[in-house]
């Protein structure tokens, strides 16, 4: 059997052949790949985060980006209409822990008067002029 160097974690495993040819096959465990498919989704997200950045901005909007309300940080504010945008990348928002830090965020965002709106990442990719 081949081995191999996982380059998530940087542990020497052996490919067992059923995985040969698999999708993300380098990696050592399902909890790396895992690992792996988060970070690919949040480079993915801040991209295109500063893509709909720039779309705002030659819209002459006023907004802020990467926002800090309390703890949070939120990718797009408009203060004057006290109004929150999140943009939602779909393999890193999906986990339940980040389901649950969105609420709680969600919840800070309106008890202090905001409007808080999630994007997925998908809808702007297809429709970047909306
Ligand atoms: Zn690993």
């Amino acid at each position: 059997m081949k081995e191999r160097t996982c380059p998530r974690c940087g542990q020497v495993f052996k490919l067992t052949p059923q995985r040969r040819g698999q999708p993300f096959a380098n990696f050592c465990s399902p909890t790396c790949i895992q690992q792996h498919k988060l970070t690919l989704g949040q480079l993915h997200a801040s991209r295109l985060e500063s893509g709909f950045a720039e779309r705002l901005r030659d819209a002459g909007l006023a907004f802020v980006e990467q926002f800090a309300l309390g703890p949070y940080v939120i990718d797009i504010a408009f203060p004057q209409v006290r109004l929150l945008v999140e943009i939602d990348g779909e393999a890193y928002h999906t986990s339940v822990r980040a389901q649950e830090r969105d609420d709680r965020k969600d919840a800070m965002a309106v008890a202090e008067g905001w409007r808080i709106v999630r994007l997925p990442q998908g809808m702007i990719e297809q429709h970047p002029e909306e």
